[in-house]
């Protein structure tokens, strides 16, 4: 490097034009002479000494610096003047003295850089002491390093596995979730091809499938969300959602994906689902209390049947000569209809399926709870705003929380039924305290009952729509009396109607739960 060499100081436009140098650098600048006292202070200088805790802030032309960093209340004071103290022992070339002083959230960063001015024979002729103030720039990095943290912090909660890898499909970062869902640590993982967390299928590979997107530019995966099969490493195979998005970047591209384990999900479903048939079990059940009358009628039919047509081919044999082939078609008949007895036998026992009631200890916000999601599938896309109120403070109730269920779901899906010529769809799904029963209310916002049919409504096969059977309230109000409770019907306050039933706390004790 090529020395800087200092001019003839009898040169004065030399001098002037130096000293207006010196004064212009941001950098504040002491000249010390070989015993330390100050020959020259910068522009910068004399501004950065107006500020607290700046090391020999009271330092002078023709003060010893040293005693200014004496005075110092600064503890990199000492440090400094030490350094200063070397270079004129001719001890060094320069040494460098940093600090960092965090204040009331803001702070001070900078650092003091001793020098030795060498005079031309190679002696020492004194010192220089650069200071450089770094407040900005190292606050600057402490944000982005603090928004970094936060942003870190962030994907490390979000409950999604997060994987950012490049164009060739390597892992440039694993989050805290994706090391759970996919049992790798993020260092088994980084810098290696995302294909490992992929099955070994031929379309599986991302790579391929990723340089596919970058020479075509067309993707099935980025900007959608699509449901695609991840490895564990455990080689456990499961689905999950994965959504990819990317940021181009100095020519590069990085994939960002979100991959959200489904199998909890389909779990969820898949208990839903067994919810659903044991209430439509209990469904039919409940029903065919009510269908029973009508099943013994149709049974009357085919064994009346039955009768007649062995009666018939008695009568027949008794004819002289015996009428064989009438006898021979009466039985054919008569079998018929036996068969037919035995086939309305058999509905009716399939119709039974499930056994009897089941009764338990029951939790109100639970039993609300499910018969809800049951029943609202797809009731908010039809226009209907739900509101569920439950009182948590509830002690359970005793009950078959299938067939309480299923009394909830009918109330639902008629109040539902009946909003749908309404504009304004409000329904409300209530549990309250009463005197030693709980009440739940299923309120909506429908056009209300007509007199007529209300004097009919608990009738059974009384109903108003085109497909209805007419047998769901019958149902509800037999299921809730058989639990020792009453099912009513009021007006609704917002114009609709509101099925009301109670059922009984159990007095004491309480774990019993048969
Ligand atoms: P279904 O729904 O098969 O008709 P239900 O016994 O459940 O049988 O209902 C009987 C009748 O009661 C319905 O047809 C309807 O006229 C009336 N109803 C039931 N719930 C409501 C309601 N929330 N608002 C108005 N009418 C209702």
């Amino acid at each position: 490097m090529k020395q800087i060499v200092f001019p003839d100081e009898d040169s004065l436009d030399c001098a002037n034009r130096l000293r207006s140098v010196f004064d212009a650098l941001p950098m504040a600048i002491a000249l010390l002479d070989e015993t330390g006292i100050v020959t020259a202070l910068n522009d910068a200088w004399e501004v950065a000494a107006r500020r607290d805790c700046f090391i020999g802030h009271d330092c002078a032309l023709g003060a010893d610096y040293r005693q200014a960093c004496a005075a110092s209340p600064v503890s990199e004071a000492k440090l400094v003047a030490d350094a200063v103290t070397a270079l004129l022992d001719g001890e060094g070339n320069g040494a460098t003295v940093s600090y960092d002083r965090p204040r009331n959230g803001d702070g001070q960063y900078g650092h003091f850089r001793c020098a030795v001015v060498p005079a031309p024979q190679g002696e020492t002729r004194g010192a220089l002491v650069i200071h450089t103030d770094v407040t900005v720039e190292t606050e600057a990095r402490l944000s982005l390093q603090e928004r970094e943290a936060h942003f870190r912090s962030i994907l490390d909660t979000v409950p999604d596995a997060m994987i950012v890898i490049d164009e060739t499909g390597v892992v440039h970062s694993f989050s805290v979730a994706a090391e759970r869902l996919f049992g790798y640590d993020a260092a088994e993982i980084l810098g290696k091809n995302v294909d490992l967390l992929m099955p070994d299928t031929p379309d599986a590979g991302h790579a391929a499938h990723l340089c596919r997107y970058l020479n075509t530019g067309r993707s099935r995966v980025v900007g959608t969300t699509r449901a695609v099969v991840g490895r564990r490493k455990n080689g456990e195979l499961f689905s999950m959602e994965l959504s990819v998005g990317e940021v181009r970047r100095d020519g590069h591209t990085l994939f960002t994906g979100f991959a959200h384990d489904l199998t909890q999900r389909q779990q969820t479903e898949a208990r839903l689902r067994e919810l659903q048939d044991e209430v439509l079990q209990v469904s039919r059940l409940s029903a065919m209390g009510q269908m029973g009358a009508a099943l013994a009628h149709e049974l009357n039919q085919p064994l009346t049947a039955v009768v007649n047509y062995l009666e018939g081919g008695r009568d027949l044999l008794d004819n002289d000569p015996p009428r064989l082939d009438q006898v021979r078609r009466a039985l054919d008949l008569g079998a018929e209809q036996a068969l037919r007895a035995g086939e309305i036998i058999r509905r009716l026992r399939n119709f039974l399926g499930r056994g009897e009631s089941d009764t338990h200890l029951e939790s109100v916000a639970r039993i609300v709870e499910e018969a809800c999601a049951l029943a609202l599938t797809g009731a908010r896309s039809h226009g209907v705003t739900v509101t569920t109120t439950i009182d948590h403070s509830q002690p359970d109730v005793l009950a078959d929380r299938i067939q309480i269920q299923q009394v909830l779901l009918n109330l639902i899906r008629n109040a539902i039924e009946a909003m749908e010529v309404c504009e304004k769809r409000n329904l409300t799904i209530a549990t309250r305290g009463r005197e030693g029963e709980v009440e739940f209310s299923v309120t909506d916002s429908g056009p209300g009952i007509a007199k007529d049919v209300a004097a009919k409504l608990f009738q059974p096969f009384f109903t108003t729509k085109r497909q209805g059977m007419g047998i769901g309230l019958v149902t509800c109000r037999t299921i809730v009396e058989g639990h020792g409770g009453r099912l009513w019907v009021e007006a609704g306050a917002d114009g609709g109607t509101s099925f009301r039933f109670t059922l009984p706390i159990p007095s004491t004790g309480g774990d019993d739960d048969t």
